[in-house]
């Protein structure tokens, strides 16, 4: 909150040098198109800040430092102000944008200015959830590096984000865990044993809890390294962890379309926040599945088929995984069907979800599968075939199992 209000008043930068707060030296004049500006460097305890002074008129025209995004790492946030006009004794800026890594995320025009208004007693007072967070606890100095001016998928306000969650295993077979989140997302993934190591399916929701993760992991297979990490797409709450997973030698298996991204991802630097990956030695092998071809892992015990639901309304990486065990089948798929939560993600969703499945004859065209079948969401909870269509009609979805 205080890092948005300084963002959206950065006079109050100024205010804090004049308080001895904070250090400003003149870095260098710079011109931009027509205009002359004058950088100040600002210090700041995560990463120092540039303010672009319009050397003609004096104002704040832009203000750039970097932050850090749970899966792209250090990022340039950049505000820019314009329109100054004077309220009473002080100019404000009547216009603010607000971008992270060259993306717009906030627009806000400000129609009056009042200098110091009557307000209530504690109108900002933090809710009592996070009033407790001290300048030095381990949260406040996570928040204080991490980009919560969010407009993204998910990260809407800054109030979604849940870094620490812990995690629980559940046994589906011999060498088959389910591991879930505490959280009210219920985020999902699986760990898989075979004969020459583990296969993860998912990294879950930031580092930390993909470090948890990863105890799991060697707390039951502790002779075996994790060879493979399968990531159903690439959005924040469930591919966060990523970067964790792979700095242990995991090869990353994606849909296609994201792997230049992934690349990207892999090799980002991470200084503000830094993580196992930017310490790693490790270079990352990342493996697209392409649209209708199929990723296979197979010990002649355990079969793990990994396909590309290219049509679908909620990513285009979207990765489904089989998992074939003792004649029993465990289909992992996030964000199309919330498998229990009694809502479902995307509109469309499931209807993509079950034409995959047939199309990869996972299911036949009455939606039936000759061994047992269980779904792993990636939110929710385990179901059946038979409770998924039970429970989707309930919801008024209905899937075309060839009644017809
Ligand atoms: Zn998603």
């Amino acid at each position: 909150m205080e890092k948005i209000m300084t963002l959206m008043n950065p006079q109050f930068l100024l205010r804090e040098v004049l308080k001895n707060e904070r250090t400003i030296t003149f870095s260098e004049t710079v011109r931009e198109k027509d205009t002359i500006y004058d950088v100040l460097i600002i210090s700041d305890d995560v990463s120092p800040i540039k303010l672009y002074i319009n050397n003609k008129n004096g104002t704040i025209s832009k203000l750039e430092t970097k932050t850090n995004h749970m899966i792209l790492r250090d990022i340039v946030l950049r505000a820019t102000y314009k329109n100054w006009k004077k309220a009473e004794s002080v100019r404000f800026p009547m216009q603010v944008d607000i971008a992270v890594s060259g993306n717009k995320l906030l627009h806000q025009l400000h129609e009056s200015v009042v200098e110091n208004p009557e307000l209530e007693e504690g109108y900002f007072a933090f809710p009592k959830k996070v009033d407790g967070l001290t300048k030095d606890s381990t949260a406040y100095n996570k928040g204080l590096r991490t980009h919560h001016i969010h407009d993204e998928f998910f990260e809407i306000a800054g109030l979604y984000y849940i870094e620490e969650v812990s995690l629980e295993a559940t046994k589906l077979a011999s060498g088959i865990y389910e591991v879930r989140d505490n959280s009210s997302n219920h985020l999902g993934g699986m760990i898989v044993e075979y004969e020459k190591g583990v296969v993860v399916i998912e990294a879950h929701t930031s580092e930390d809890v993909s470090k948890e993760l990863l105890k799991i992991v060697q707390k039951n297979f502790p002779d075996k390294a994790i060879t493979h990490l399968i990531q159903s797409h690439h959005h924040v709450d469930h591919a966060s962890g990523v970067r964790a997973v792979v700095s242990l030698g995991s090869e990353l298996i994606i849909g296609k379309g994201t792997g230049d991204w992934w690349e990207n991802v892999l090799k980002a630097e991470s200084t503000i926040r830094p993580d196992e990956m930017s310490s790693s030695s490790v270079s990352p092998t990342v493996t697209e599945v392409d649209y209708n071809d199929k990723w296979t892992l197979s010990d002649g015990n355990v079969y793990i088929t990994v396909y590309h639901v290219s049509d679908n309304p909620h990513a285009s990486d979207m990765l489904i995984t089989k998992v074939e065990k003792d004649n029993q089948i465990f289909l992992y798929e996030a964000d199309l069907y919330n498998a229990g939560f009694g809502f479902t993600m995307a509109y469309g969703g499931p209807e993509s979800l079950f034409k995959a499945l047939r199309k990869f004859e996972l299911i036949d065209s009455d939606c039936k599968s000759q061994q047992p079948f269980t779904i792993i969401p990636g939110h929710g909870k385990p179901v059946t075939i038979g409770q998924a269509i039970s429970e989707l009609g309930q919801l008024g979805i209905a899937i075309d199992c060839g009644t017809e």
